[in-house]
C-alpha cells in the first residue's frame, strides 16, 4: 500500500510493531500529526484497522501460549525490562520533545512524565516482580495446596493523548513483569511518539510478540476490546468511552481496569497559607495546560477569605506564560488539537453566559494566532451545579465556588459524578487530613498535589474502576490459581 505523507517530515512512521517486527498496515488510513503550537504538520502515521489489531493480538497470543515469556523466571524477565528501560532512557530527551510538539505539554513536565517516568516504571516493576514470591504452599485438608500467581494473559492497553508515554507504561510495565503479553493501541493524536516504544523494545531484545503496537482510532480500539483472544483490557481515557468499554468487558466477562475523567476540587480551608496555595496551583490546577485528568479545576473557597483567594488565583493565572511548550519559561502551552481548542472555548462561552463572573482570561491570547492556545481563565461565584463546574473541560479554565464551614466544603467537593484527584490547603495538617479522608476520590494532596508513581492511582465513582501504579497494580495482571495437592510433603 502507499501511505500519503506530508513533504519533508522525517518523523513519518507508517508501519506497526507486530511480532517483533515493523510490518505494513493492512489498510490505508493515515493520521497527519500537527504540531500543537504551530499547526504545522509533524509527520504522518498509519492508522490500524481491525485486521491489524487481529494480527497483533494473534502475535501476543502466540507469544503467551507458545513462547517463553510467561514461563521465564522473574529474574530473566526483570533483566529484559531493565534493558528496555535503558533503551527508553537513551531516547528520553527526543521522546519528551516529540510529545510536547504533538500535544502542547510544557517541556519540563514532558521530560518528567514522557522522558524519565517510563524507564523508571520499568525499573520499579522489574524490582517488584523479582521480590514477589509467585508460588506458596499451605496446608490443606487433603495435604497441601499450592497457591500460584499466573499471568492474566493477553492484555489490550488503550491510551489517550495527554500523557501518552507514562500512561502506556503504567500498563505495559506491570503487565510485562507479570508475564503477560500486550497489544498497545495509542491515540492517533500522539501516534508518532508511540513508535519509540517499538524501537526501544527491539533494542532491548524483547521476545517477538510480547509487546505489539498498533496506532489506531476508536473502531480499531473497539475491535481490541472485543477480540476473542484478549484476556484483559487496561483503558485510560474519557468516561464516555470507558462506559462503552466497561459494558463490553462485562458482556464478555473480561477483566478490565478503567482510568477515566475527573472534575476534582481544591478545597482551600480558612486557615490556608495563600503563598503555599499559589505555589502549588501550577501542579494542582493547571498541570499540562489543564489537559490532565486530575486537575483541580474547581476551587472551593471559604467566604471568610473569598475575595483574597479569587485575587490570588486570578493573579496566578495572569502570571502564567502562554506559548511554545518547548520554551522552558512557558507554563501554559497550547491545547492538543483544534477539536480540544473548540471544546475549551465552548465551555468558556458557557461560563460567560452563566451567572458566573469572569475574572480573567476568557478567550484566545493576543498575538498567538497560530497554535491552539487558550488564555488561563478564571470564573468566580460559580454555582457548583453549573455545567462549567460539573463537566470536564480539559483546559486551563478554573471555577471558584464559595462555601461556609468544612462540612459544606466536603459536600461540594463530593457533589460531582467524578472522584479522581483533589487537594486540601491548610496550615493545620491534621485538619487537612481529616477533610482529605472525607472526600470520595482516588488521590488527594494536602498542601501539595503531584502524582506519586509509587502509590495506587485511580478513580472512584465515574472516574473509573481499579488502580494503576504502586506495587498494587501488579495484581491487575496476575490471576491466582490454587492447586490441591495430596502430598503433605509439600507443606514444608
Ligand atoms: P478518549 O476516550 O476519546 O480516547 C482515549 C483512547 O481510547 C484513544 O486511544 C481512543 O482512540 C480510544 N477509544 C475511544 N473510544 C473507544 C472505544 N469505544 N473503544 C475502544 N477504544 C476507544 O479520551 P481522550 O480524549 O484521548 O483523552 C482525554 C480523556 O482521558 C479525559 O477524559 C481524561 O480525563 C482521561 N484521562 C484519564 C486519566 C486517568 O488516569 N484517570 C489519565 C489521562 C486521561
Amino acid at each position: 500500500m502507499t501511505v500519503t505523507t506530508q513533504p519533508g517530515t522525517e518523523l513519518d512512521r507508517t508501519r506497526f510493531f507486530i511480532d517483533g517486527h515493523w510490518v505494513e498496515p493492512r489498510g490505508t488510513d493515515t493520521h497527519v500529526a500537527v504540531e500543537a503550537a504551530t499547526e504545522v504538520p509533524l509527520g504522518t502515521a498509519a492508522l490500524g484497522t481491525a485486521a491489524d489489531i487481529d494480527a497483533a493480538v494473534r502475535a501476543a497470543r502466540r507469544a503467551l501460549d507458545e513462547g517463553t515469556w510467561g514461563r521465564t523466571t522473574t529474574t530473566e524477565r526483570a533483566a529484559v525490562m531493565r534493558r528496555f528501560a535503558d533503551a527508553l532512557a537513551a531516547r528520553a530527551e527526543a521522546t519528551s520533545t516529540l510529545v510536547s510538539r504533538e500535544n502542547g505539554m510544557p517541556i519540563g513536565l514532558s521530560n518528567a512524565f514522557n522522558g524519565a517516568a517510563p524507564a523508571g516504571l520499568l525499573q520499579m516493576y522489574a524490582d517488584l516482580i523479582e521480590a514477589l514470591p509467585l508460588e506458596s504452599v499451605r496446608p490443606s485438608p487433603s495435604g497441601s495446596t499450592v497457591v500460584r500467581r499466573e499471568p492474566v494473559g493477553v492484555v489490550g492497553a488503550i491510551t489517550p493523548w495527554n500523557y501518552p508515554q507514562v500512561l502506556a507504561m503504567m500498563k505495559v510495565a506491570p503487565a510485562l513483569a507479570a508475564g503477560c503479553t500486550v497489544v498497545l493501541k495509542p491515540s492517533p493524536e500522539t501516534a508518532l511518539d508511540g513508535y519509540v516504544l517499538g524501537d526501544a523494545a527491539i533494542e532491548a531484545g524483547l521476545p517477538p510478540g510480547v509487546l505489539n503496537i498498533v496506532m489506531a482510532g476508536r473502531e480499531a480500539g473497539a475491535a481490541l476490546v472485543s477480540h476473542p483472544l484478549v484476556d484483559k483490557i487496561a483503558f485510560t481515557g474519557s468516561t464516555a468511552a470507558g462506559r462503552l468499554i466497561g459494558a463490553e468487558c462485562g458482556r464478555l466477562i473480561r477483566r478490565c481496569t478503567l482510568e477515566l475523567g475527573g472534575k476534582s476540587a481544591a478545597v482551600v480551608l480558612d486557615d490556608a497559607d495563600l503563598d503555599t496555595f499559589v505555589a502549588g496551583l501550577g501542579d494542582a490546577s493547571f498541570q499540562n495546560n489543564g489537559q490532565t485528568c486530575t486537575v483541580q479545576s474547581r476551587i472551593l473557597a471559604p467566604r471568610s477569605c473569598y475575595d483574597e483567594i479569587v485575587d490570588a488565583v486570578a493573579g496566578f493565572a495572569r502570571s502564567m506564560t502562554v506559548g511554545d511548550p518547548l520554551d522552558p519559561a512557558v507554563t501554559c502551552g497550547p491545547m492538543a488539537s483544534q477539536a480540544q481548542l473548540d471544546r475549551v472555548l465552548g465551555y468558556i462561552d458557557l461560563g460567560r453566559n452563566s451567572a458566573a463572573r469572569l475574572v480573567c482570561g476568557g478567550g484566545r491570547p493576543a498575538g498567538l494566532d497560530r497554535g491552539w492556545f487558550v488564555e488561563p481563565t478564571v470564573f468566580a461565584d460559580v454555582d457548583n451545579a453549573e455545567r462549567i463546574a460539573q463537566e470536564e473541560i480539559f483546559g486551563p479554565v478554573i471555577t471558584i465556588t464559595p462555601y461556609d464551614g468544612d462540612d459544606e466544603a466536603v459536600r461540594l467537593a463530593n457533589d460531582t459524578e467524578y472522584g479522581l484527584g483533589g487537594s486540601v490547603w491548610t496550615t493545620d495538617e491534621e485538619r487537612g487530613l481529616t477533610v482529605a479522608r472525607r472526600v470520595r476520590t482516588g488521590t488527594i494532596g494536602v498542601n501539595y498535589y503531584l502524582q506519586d508513581l509509587g502509590a495506587p492511582f485511580g478513580g472512584m465513582k465515574a472516574s473509573g474502576i481499579g488502580r494503576e501504579l504502586g506495587p498494587e497494580a501488579l495484581d491487575n495482571y496476575l490471576e491466582f490459581k490454587s492447586i490441591y495437592a495430596s502430598s503433605a510433603q509439600l507443606a514444608r
